[in-house]
Order: structure tokens, then sequence, then C-alpha cells
């Protein structure tokens, strides 16, 4: 009878010191327990596989649209300025620690790493995008609303260099774009410099180019981005995810949305990435 009680009681210890760890977090959805494991996962970047934090997680289809605020999600924190060019950017804390590995590493050899963009959400994307496409922003030097009528044309003009909101990887906190958003700069002694340390080392940090050249390969899809990198381990994870779960009808809300079935953005765009990213 004693050790049934000293199990009991032992158990019932157990239960209270677990309550705490096991709390729910409330705006990402996620486990704390799985937030606070992963920032310990190293060896993950390497293998290049979705960390603990999310691996057994189901993500909304609002998150993976974007549609959230980063400031206010616990996953999420802010990057510090010494890596950035500005403040009130937001990574989820998995792509941070690893984009941090790789800073210092980079700066070790005498390159700097600035993130220019880092995670937008639908607002923001949709902000930009109808810039473009109301030619508030002129595209390649044209206004766009004044130049091209048919919206299918006008979509594909800015669908060069910008994603449809909805669905960009800069939603998922899993993407960065570094020193400057103009390939013409990666041509400077300065850029090359850069493009060189990225090409030859960001993988051991698990980071891939997204979006390179069009070959054979990579038929459609953005331009090349030279600046454009992705956290592989969790992004891998929310494409795969996305793929799953959003649909063209998702697809909403924006100028221009009932362009994106027909030109098959999901097809076309969110799949067309470098095969070294998949
Ligand atoms: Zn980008």
């Amino acid at each position: 009878m004693k050790n049934y009680k000293i199990v009991f009681f032992g158990f019932f210890t157990l239960i209270l010191f677990l309550i705490p760890v096991l709390e729910f977090n409330s705006k990402s959805g996620y486990p704390e327990f799985f937030i606070l494991n992963s920032a310990e996962k190293k060896e993950n970047l390497h293998k290049q596989e979705a960390p603990d934090t999310i691996i057994n997680t189901t993500v909304d289809k609002k998150y993976l649209l974007g549609k959230f605020n980063p400031a206010e999600e616990r996953a999420f924190v802010e990057v510090d300025l010494k890596c950035a060019n500005r403040k009130g950017l937001y990574l989820r804390k998995e792509t941070y620690d690893a984009f941090i590995k790789m800073f210092e590493a980079a700066l070790k050899d005498g390159i700097e790493l600035s993130i220019i963009s880092a995670t937008r959400n639908f607002k923001t994307q949709k902000y930009l995008w109808e810039r473009k496409w109301s030619g508030k922003k002129l595209v390649s030097g044209k206004n766009l609303a004044k130049n091209i009528y048919n919206p299918i044309k006008r979509a594909i003009i800015v669908l060069k260099y910008s994603s449809m909101p909805g669905t960009s990887r800069h939603h998922w906190g899993t993407d960065i774009d570094l020193n400057k958003d103009k390939n013409d700069y990666f041509l400077t002694d300065k850029g090359k410099k850069i493009y060189k340390w990225l090409k030859e080392n960001a993988h051991l940090y698990g980071f891939c180019q997204t979006y390179t050249q069009k070959d054979s390969l990579r038929a459609t899809g953005y331009e090349e981005e030279k600046w454009h990198w992705s956290y592989i381990p969790l992004a891998k994870f929310f494409l795969a995810q996305y793929i799953n779960k959003v649909s063209y009808d998702d697809l909403k809300g924006f100028m221009g949305w009932e362009t994106a079935k027909e030109i098959k953005v999901i097809q076309n765009y969110i799949l067309a990435i470098n095969k070294d990213c998949k």
C-alpha cells in the first residue's frame, strides 16, 4: 500500500512539473515545449530536415497565406540591427538562430551580411503587389495600369520579381533578402564577394538561393534573385504544407487575384524553385 502512495505522489509531482512546460502557446498554436526544444537542435541545420519544433505540428492556412502579424507571434523574433538595415524585421526563431551563425561565420571571413527584408505578411505583400499593379510604382520605367490592360499580361510582368499576396515564401518567416535586391549589385566588387561567399557557405547553415537563373530545370517562375535565401529545414516543411492545404480559392483579396488560377501561380511560381532548395 505504501508503495502505491509513493508511485502516485511521484506521478502527481511529475505532472505538476510538466504543466508549465507543455503549456500551449495560444498565439502561434505551437506547444511551448517544441519552441524551447528547437533552439538547441543544431545538427538539423546540416541535415536540412525540419526541426522538431514543427515536424509534428500542423500549420493552418492562415499562417501559410501570411495572414498574421509576426510582431505578435511567439515563434518570431525581431532581427537585431547589427545584421539588418532597419528595425521592425521579424523571422522565425529557428531561421534567425541559423542566420546568426551564418552571419558570424561570414564576418570572420570579412563578409558583412545584412537583412533588408524578412517576414512579410499578406498585408505587406498586398501593398507591394498593388503598388506595381496600379501603376503607383513603375515597373521597368512603365506605369503598368496605363500600359498593360490585359490582366494576365500585367500579372506576369509584376510576377517577374514580386509574389502575389498569399503566395510569398516571405510569409513563412523562413526567407530573407540580403544586402541589396538588385542583381546588378552582385556584379560589383563588393557584391561579387558576398555572393561568392553565400554560394560556397550558405548551405552549411541551411540556406539556399531559391530563385536561381532560369534554365531547363527551372523554366517558369520568378527571375533570378541573388539576394533571396531560404532557410530550407523549415521552408521545405511549409512548402509541403502549402501544397497540401492551399488552393486557388484561397488566393483572393488583392487587385488582379482572378489571374492566379489561369497563370497557375502555385505550379508555375511557388513550385518553380532551385532544385537544391527542394
Ligand atoms: Zn525575397
